[in-house]
Formats: structure tokens, sequence, C-alpha cells
């Protein structure tokens, strides 16, 4: 480590720079909270669910704090310590060939990760969440997750991880046949996480003949939007929070209502919802998303490729050569700040994707009122922000604030 490298000072500034900005964006934010409502929002937030989302949303951002106060403390500690060289020498040590030794470098990372990370994920679950009410999580449960999450790191994980490895150590061409491959896998994802991933985790049952079922075949019918199956995810088993989605392309399109939404919304209301979800499909928003979040990718990995031929780079962390495996785990370090910025295009992109599903499923229903109703009842249940400041909605916000929604749909 010497101070003379700039690779040096670039990684400790965005590093604390990230921190800070996240820690200043959070105290905007917060601040926010005890503004006096406009009379549109008063009226979604009473007086008492007010002072619910003020502790709810400030117990959630201690834990975030927390969590990245023991993220930067670790990294520090372990960086300025002499742990990243200590790291390779001893993968290193274990006599596998590089692109092993890259694959047992990554594994280390995420696994600290992985367990620094754990006990403010228990304590969000076991503690914020289940103060206010939304847990459902039992602790067995809680474990199963945790072991499952573990398994398909090691089935899916680590042979991504190989692969990238060997393109990066072999291939002159890496970044580009990396980003072949990603490409690939995350369209090969789209298929697999509805249908074997996300069983891993929930149940999914036919929704029962009757009025929701009908209405709901009614607007595929309606809309033109083939549906084949109807299911109910057990999303109860966790939290009593609301979700709905779309899963699969054509005829074999499924859609899955979680039961807490079904137990806490009207059957108008699920079905504004589920008219806006094909209002993304019908406006082409997920292949346009896929595209962009694929362009991000490629930046990042030209990045990667340039960055792992820079000596200094690897000497700013206190590892000797340039090993791929240590350089993607660095490289994920400095790409924070970065990978912020590149973010903001999706983010814009996907917030303005919100209103025009919105508009969609305001003109589909001949209505606003169903839908609007179904977002201030998610706001109100799910205790978000009413006034998020509007830093916090640019750097962070897939979806615009509720406010905005509102007043976009009451323009119809
Ligand atoms: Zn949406």
């Amino acid at each position: 480590m010497t101070f003379s490298n700039p690779w040096f000072f670039a990684a400790v500034l965005g590093v604390l720079g990230v921190f800070h900005l996240e820690l200043i964006v959070t105290l905007l934010n917060l601040a926010r909270l005890g503004r006096p409502l406009s009379p549109a929002l008063a009226e979604v937030f009473p007086e008492k669910t007010r002072e619910k989302l003020q502790e709810y949303i400030t117990d959630g951002k201690k834990v975030d704090f927390s969590k990245d106060a023991a993220f930067l403390v670790a990294l520090i500690l372990f960086w300025w310590g002499g742990g990243f060289g200590w790291l390779q020498s001893w993968a290193n040590s274990l006599l596998f060939g590089p692109v092993e030794t890259a694959v047992v470098v990554i594994l280390f990372a995420l696994m600290a990760q992985m367990l620094i990370g754990l006990p403010f994920e228990i304590w969000d679950t076991f503690g914020v969440e289940a103060k206010h009410g939304f847990n459902r999580t039992k602790l067995g449960t809680f474990i199963q997750d945790q072991l499952k999450g573990i398994l398909l790191m090691a089935v899916m994980g680590l042979p991504v991880v190989w692969v990238i490895g060997w393109f990066f150590q072999t291939q002159v061409q890496a970044a580009l046949y990396a980003w072949l491959f990603m490409a690939s896998f995350s369209v090969l994802m789209t298929f697999l996480a509805p249908r074997v991933l996300m069983p891993l985790f929930y149940d999914f049952k036919p929704l029962e003949t009757g009025e929701l079922r009908d209405a709901i075949l009614a607007l595929s019918e309606k809309l033109d939007f083939p549906v084949k199956e109807v299911s109910v995810v057990d999303g109860s088993k966790r939290s009593s929070k609301a979700n709905a989605f779309f899963a699969g392309f054509g005829k074999t399109r499924r859609v899955a209502l979680y039961d807490t939404l079904i137990a806490s919304h009207s059957t108008d209301e699920i079905v504004a919802v589920l008219a806006h979800e094909i209002g993304h499909n019908k406006r082409h928003h997920v292949p346009i998303g896929m595209v962009v979040g694929l362009a991000e990718m490629g930046l990042m990995l030209f990045l990667l490729s340039w960055v792992l031929k820079s000596p200094g780079f690897f000497s700013a962390f206190g590892v000797s050569g340039s090993p791929v495996g240590m350089g993607l785990v660095l490289f994920g370090i400095l790409y924070q700040p970065l990978g912020i910025l590149t973010g903001l295009l999706g983010l814009a992109l996907s917030r303005k994707n919100e209103f025009e599903a919105d508009a969609f499923a305001a003109a589909a229903l001949g209505t606003p009122i169903p839908l609007m109703e179904g977002l201030k009842r998610l706001s109100r249940d799910h205790l978000t922000h009413p006034q998020p400041h509007p830093l916090a909605v640019f750097l962070h916000y897939s979806h615009p604030p509720l406010v905005e929604r509102l007043a976009a749909l009451e323009k119809l």
C-alpha cells in the first residue's frame, strides 16, 4: 500500500464517498418524515399511520446504517491490515490452477459478505419487521432460506464465477465473451426464476374458481393478453406485505398473486394492479429494461478488463501480480460508486415506465379510481415514505413517489 498510488486514493474516496452520500440521503429523507402532508396525502395516511410509519422507517434506516458502517469498518480493517495480500497467498498455497484459485478467492469474499450481513438480516426480520407487525417468518423458515441460498450459490453461482474467471484468465477478448455469457445467463434466469427458483422458497397453488379468477381472466381476454394459469403464492409465510407478478411469456404466461394481496385488497384493486402489470408488458418495458441492464453490464465488464491490466490497481490493495479472482473482488469494491452512477439511467427509465403502465391501466379499465385506491392502500399498509426527498428518489427509487403517481392518474 503506497500513498502515492492514485488507485489507492480513488478507492478510498469511492468507498468513503458512497458511505457519506448514503448517510446524507438518509438524513434528508428522515427529516422530511415530520413535514405536514398535503390534503391528498393526509387522507391516505391518517395521524396514527403517520406515527407508525415514522417509527418503522427510522428503525429500518438504523439497520441499514449499522450494516453500511459494519461493512465499511470490516473492509478498511481487512484492507489496511494486509488482508487481501494474505488471502491471495493463502489461496495460492492451496496449489490449485489459476481459475480454481480465483474461485476460492471469490468464494471467500462472498462468504465474508454473507456472514457480516447475517446479523443485520436477523435484526431486520425479527427486530424491525416483527416489531411493526410485518414479519411472519419463523426461525426454521429463516434458517432454511439461508441454507437454500448457500446451496443455490454453490449450484448456480460457482459455475458462473468459474466461467467468468476462465474467460479473464485465458481469453484476450474476455470482456466480450463474459458479456455474451452473462446476457445468455440472465435470459435463462428470467425463464428459470419463476419455475425453478421461486418454488424452492414459495408454494404455488391454483386460484380457486370464483369472482376474482373470473375478473382476472376477463381482463386478460379484454386486453388480448393470454394467461394460462392464475396462482396464489404463500407470501404470508414470510411477511404480511402484498405483491403480484406475471411470469413466463406468450401462451405459457402465469399470474401469481400473493395470498396477502388477496386478503387485503378488493377485486377491483387487484384487477387494476394486474392491468398495470399488463401495461408493462404491452409497452415492452421488460425487454427494454433488459437491454439497459445489459448495456450497463457491458460497461462494467469493459471497465473490469481495463482495471485488471493495471498493476497499480492491485498494489493499492496490497496484492502483488494481477490475479483474476482477486481482481474481480477488488473491482466489486471500486464499482460501488460507479454502479450508483450507471444505475441512474435504469432507475429514471423505470420511473418513467411506471407512469406509462399506470396510464395504460387507467385507459384499459376506463377509470383511474381502482388503481389509485390500490396504490394508496399498498402505500398505507406497507408504511412507505409519503414524501421522500427528491435526491433519494433520484438515486434509489425505481417507482415514482405515491403523490406523483396519484397526480398523474388524476389528470387522466
Ligand atoms: Zn410497475
